[in-house]
């Protein structure tokens, strides 16, 4: 007799299924938010895996199933937000260790790293991550982390992260990638080598503007025991309500992306054209720098653009007229987000700072939704003419 082979699910049924299989005490097709702080014990020693909702959470449980699954990990663990998951990350380290960090990551990543996890004895120190021989060189005696963002934010350049991940593995650095601006349908890390990997589940996997997560999806049972010991003991978990909106949420991701992918290449060759617009930071143009790297190692080129308007006078003026665009820090949602770097996301690095890594004050960044093309471009053709 045929026996049929066991098929591998596809993303879709992924997104859809992993972790959300139907509540086993009622059927409930969607998973339950379960509102609640203890559970009761049936005696001394005996409860039916949870005891309080610090320590776990049946809803947070299924979305931690959910997004291993997703993004092709081991387990998953979810904290309050995106950086609540990076900070988490750095307490599985130890005074005297250090992390080498890729040298335009989010705004909020040096600030925590430099402002105040460095007054705990780490060292963090930053390279140009797009330069793999800049890696080997950076990797210090004490490294145990690589903390590798591509794209970067908001320069959008591309580090390799299969090359990066042998020069780790070769002198035992664990390599982190932060997976926010392509999520886990357009880049794969885990698959090109990374041990773990970092969302701000705010963005892309959520997808709808309404709840701020974060995420680590590990490779090692090790890497998912010390930060299940991490949420309990620092508590800085994700609550049911917000794990209940990332589980759906991720269930229309293999449907979101694709369609932010096509916005995106419509929307950069369009400000590629425009005459008004210096420069367009995209991986997905041909004229990026990496365009190759880009192309081989995701699935396509994401809705995050920046472009060089030339001053800060002409990006006022232009984010001033915008009307289908909303003016507003985050990404990853549906409806499209303009922002400015210089006095929003990256204030903090500091007028030295952003000059050292290439952001200019007149750099505008668009996170591209999924409205209709046509309109989005028809709103940044209006605004641009204020320039
Ligand atoms: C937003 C973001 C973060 C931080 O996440 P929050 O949920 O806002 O705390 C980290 N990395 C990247 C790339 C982000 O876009």
């Amino acid at each position: 007799m045929a026996r049929q082979k066991a098929r591998t699910p596809g993303f879709a049924t992924t997104c859809i299924h992993a972790g959300q299989e139907p509540d086993p005490s009622t059927g409930a097709v969607a998973v339950p938010i379960f509102a609640t702080s203890t559970y009761v014990q049936e005696g001394l020693g005996k409860n039916k895996g949870y005891e309080y909702a610090r320590v776990s959470n049946p809803t947070r449980t299924r979305l931690e199933q959910s997004l291993a699954a997703i993004e092709g990990g081991r387990h998953a663990r979810v904290f309050a937000s995106g950086m609540a998951a990076v900070s988490a990350l750095c307490t599985m380290l130890k005074a005297g260790d250090h992390v080498l960090c890729s040298h335009n990551v989010y705004g909020g990543v040096p600030r925590l790293f430099n402002q105040i996890l460095a007054h705990y004895g780490l060292e963090f120190t930053y390279a140009d991550t797009s330069d793999t021989l800049a890696v080997e060189r950076a990797l210090r005696k004490n490294t145990r982390f690589a903390y590798v963002e591509t794209p970067t934010n908001p320069l959008m350049s591309i580090s390799d992260i299969e090359a990066i991940a042998r020069i780790c593995h070769k002198r035992g650095v664990d390599l982190v990638v932060d997976n926010t601006f392509m999520s886990p349908y357009l880049q794969r890390p885990l698959e090109l080598g990374a041990d773990m990997v970092v969302h701000s589940t705010t963005k892309f996997l959520n997808g709808h503007s309404d709840g701020l997560g974060g995420a680590i999806i590990c490779t090692r049972d090790d890497q998912a025991e010390q930060l299940a010991f991490i949420q309990k003991s620092v508590g800085a978990i994700m609550s049911p309500f917000e794990c209940w909106l990332v589980l759906r949420g991720v269930k229309t991701l293999e449907v979101r992306m694709p369609r932010h992918d096509q916005n995106g290449r419509e929307v950069a060759e369009f400000l590629a054209g425009h005459r008004k617009v210096k420069k367009v930071f995209y991986p997905g143009l041909a004229s990026h720098p990496q365009h190759q790297l880009a192309a081989r190692q995701m699935r396509g080129f994401g809705s995050m653009i920046s472009f060089e308007t030339g001053s800060l006078g002409n990006a006022k003026r232009m984010l001033a007229r915008v009307r289908v665009c909303s003016l507003g820090e985050s990404l990853g949602g549906v409806e499209t987000l303009i922002s400015h770097p210089a006095t929003m996301t990256h204030a903090a690095l500091g007028e030295k700072g952003r000059k050292a890594i290439g952001i200019t004050d007149g750099m505008v960044r668009i996170s591209v939704g999924m409205e209709d093309a046509g309109d989005i471009i028809a709103d940044l053709d209006q605004a641009l003419d204020a320039m």
